[in-house]
């Protein structure tokens, strides 16, 4: 199966974070995504799942935490194994406004230049790294979202890439080889991969650290990556080439309700999930009601009220 023809991109990136409050702050008031769905971990109700993106969640723009302050989660280690740093797309002239407002937050923050964009690198309350990516090439123009003082020609378009930190390069750059993504060019111990139409929402960066210390998932982590395919024929095919052809454990198709996905640990540990492009977040709420108030599968509906109860609530 050639996975370079139907792995088409990011689909979005999901990590374990702190406090609610905090969290819909920093991403809807600081950075200015949208909320576009509030729901709960499929896995542990007791968790919300926040799903930040632009106007209407395509995917590729999806950034989604689970924050799980006071759940007996300790704060994670940033390591190998892990996606380290999460990198949004800018208007390549937006980088004094985002510098602007960067300091006027309260954040620090450095500058440095990855593979030709001027970067900007800082950490949300939680402690994950992001950065800010400003480039030019970036053709996600039709769903940005703007809030009072963010304009449309200054806004995040979207992920820009992960990065992910491992400890034998040749084996991870092989498999991802194997899962369509081309090598587009080195730098110091990272290296540049695209897929599909290639660019701002379709790389990743690998980071080969053969004497770095392995990351333990908590507070303040990158949980998993997924990467996007069309429906769910095809997620079933790639289910099958990833545990047939390539031997890699990979679990059954979960119902993510906006999505369907499979997930598996790549060779450097990182875990990936591939999600699908269909049905999407206006399944069950219209776009200007994105986000507005708790949305529940079927199969957690019947128990709302008790789901309800348990959620810490936070002021929008
Ligand atoms: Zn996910």
């Amino acid at each position: 199966m050639e996975l370079q023809k139907v792995i088409k991109g990011l689909h979005h990136v999901t990590a374990t974070v702190n406090d609610a409050q905090e969290d819909y702050d920093f991403y809807t008031k600081v950075l200015g995504l949208r909320l576009v769905k509030e729901t709960v971990n499929f896995d542990n109700e007791a968790v919300y799942h926040f799903y930040y993106a632009d106007e209407i969640g395509n995917p590729s723009t999806v950034f989604t935490t689970f924050p799980y302050k006071d759940q007996g989660v300790r704060q994670g280690v940033i390591g190998n194994g892990q996606v380290v740093q999460t990198s949004f797309s800018i208007p390549h002239d937006a980088l004094d406004f985002w510098e602007k407002r960067l300091i006027n937050n309260g954040l620090s923050y450095s500058k440095t230049k990855r593979f030709g964009l001027e970067t900007l690198v800082f950490t949300d309350p939680s402690g994950l790294v992001l950065d800010l990516k400003a480039n030019p090439q970036d053709t996600r123009e039709d769903h940005i979202w703007s809030t009072d003082d963010i304009p449309k020609s200054k806004a995040i378009k979207g992920i820009h890439s992960v990065t992910f930190s491992v400890e034998d390069g040749d084996a991870t750059g092989k498999f991802l080889e194997n899962f369509g993504y081309r090598k587009v060019m080195g730098e110091d111990n990272l290296t540049l991969y695209e897929v599909g139409e290639g660019g701002p929402g379709n790389s990743v960066i690998m980071r080969s650290n053969p004497d770095g210390d392995t990351g333990i998932n908590g507070l303040g982590t990158v949980h998993h990556v997924a990467h996007r395919v069309a429906d769910l024929e095809t997620l079933e095919k790639v289910r099958n080439y990833i545990e047939d052809d390539l031997g890699i454990d990979i679990t059954e198709v979960k119902d993510r309700k906006y999505f369907k996905s499979i997930y598996f640990r790549i060779p450097g540990n990182v875990l990936f999930e591939v999600a699908t492009e269909e049905p999407g977040f206006l399944i069950d709420e219209d776009k200007d009601e994105l986000g507005t108030s708790l949305k529940l599968p079927d199969w957690q509906e019947v128990r709302r009220e008790e789901i309800e109860k348990n959620l810490i609530p936070y002021e929008r």
